[in-house]
């Protein structure tokens, strides 16, 4: 296994010269281009790991997985799911336009960010600093990290930047959507996409994902119903409008993030960490899903 993702790392290295990495924020805009890691743990313990797996980077997108899980644990799954659909919109993550011609008034998904706003509002708390605590918490838990923290320049740089997530954040609050404060719920948003990661931390909270919700341990965290539930929406929603692509090159449930990180999980067996910072335009790594794909053709990881 050792040999192949060294293999794999060394054959995609050239695809990071593609694209560009995050410059929304001056500080996302220092990763190195160049980067590219790989992180795979399998349910013996096992670690795997090539190429830039320790460098550290912010969580963003994915941590959407996360809040979901924690969302539904607070209210249950017909509460969380009467605010914010389970249907791919095939438009970019960012996008605004579907939230006021649905017909339902809810955000399209959870993986999109007025659907993941949404979700934050739903974490239980009395303020966005009791919410996020118990975020945070539940973070390193499933992660079984707990070193892991926010990296605050970032967190000021979604918040000063997040307007176009604000404007979101306030037509859900107008439709009813979100029903708490909607500024706690943007803090713990911009919060969330700024906790710091590796490959290997997001490895491990793809594994907790592969056994159904379960640590190392052995402790049931959150039902199998939940993690079923968030692995379909990785499926389908995942790597937003690249979903239907990923699913056919890859083939397993994936999600994305802008930080260049990439989870992935392979039911019953292994979780998957990768880090390329390099973004198509849909804000997916290039490199990182690339290795992916001839991961999965090597090892026959697809499910379908
Ligand atoms: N912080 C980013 C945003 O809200 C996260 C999006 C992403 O990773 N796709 O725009």
């Amino acid at each position: 296994m050792q040999d192949l993702l060294s293999k794999l790392i060394k054959k995609n290295l050239p695809f990071t010269k593609d694209g560009n990495v995050a410059n929304y924020i001056p500080e996302l805009d220092k990763a190195k281009k160049d980067a590219l890691g790989i992180c795979i743990i399998d349910n013996e313990g096992n670690q795997y790991c090539a190429g830039d797996c320790d460098t550290k980077f912010t969580v963003q997108s994915i941590s959407k997985i996360v809040t979901l899980m924690l969302a539904i644990l607070d209210n249950g799954e017909e509460y969380v799911f009467s605010k914010v659909g389970m249907e791919p919109t095939g438009d970019p993550f960012n996008s605004i336009r579907k939230l006021e011609t649905s017909r339902r008034k809810k955000p399209y998904n959870p993986m999109i960010n007025a659907g993941a706003i949404a979700v934050c509002s739903m974490i239980k708390g009395s303020d966005a600093r009791e919410k996020f605590h118990r975020l945070l918490d539940f973070f390193r838990l499933i992660s079984e990290d707990e070193t892991l923290d926010v990296n605050y320049k970032i967190y000021c740089g979604e918040s000063e930047t997040g307007n176009r997530n604000r404007s979101m954040g306030y037509f859900l609050k107008g439709e009813g959507i979100i029903e708490g404060d909607v500024e706690d719920a943007l803090t713990v948003y911009f919060k969330q996409c700024s906790i710091e990661v590796t490959a290997y931390t997001i490895a491990k909270i793809g594994l907790f994902l592969a056994n159904n919700g379960k640590l190392s341990t052995g402790e049931q965290v959150v039902t199998p119903r939940i993690a079923t539930i968030v692995k379909t929406l990785m499926v389908t929603c995942g790597t937003y409008d690249s979903s239907g692509e990923v699913a056919v090159r890859v083939g397993i449930p994936c999600k994305s993030g802008v930080g260049g990180g990439v989870v992935a999980v392979v039911p019953g067996r292994l979780g998957i960490g990768v880090y390329g910072p390099s973004l198509d335009p849909r804000g997916n790594s290039i490199a990182g899903l690339h290795v992916l794909e001839d991961l999965s053709n090597e090892l026959k990881l697809s499910i379908f």
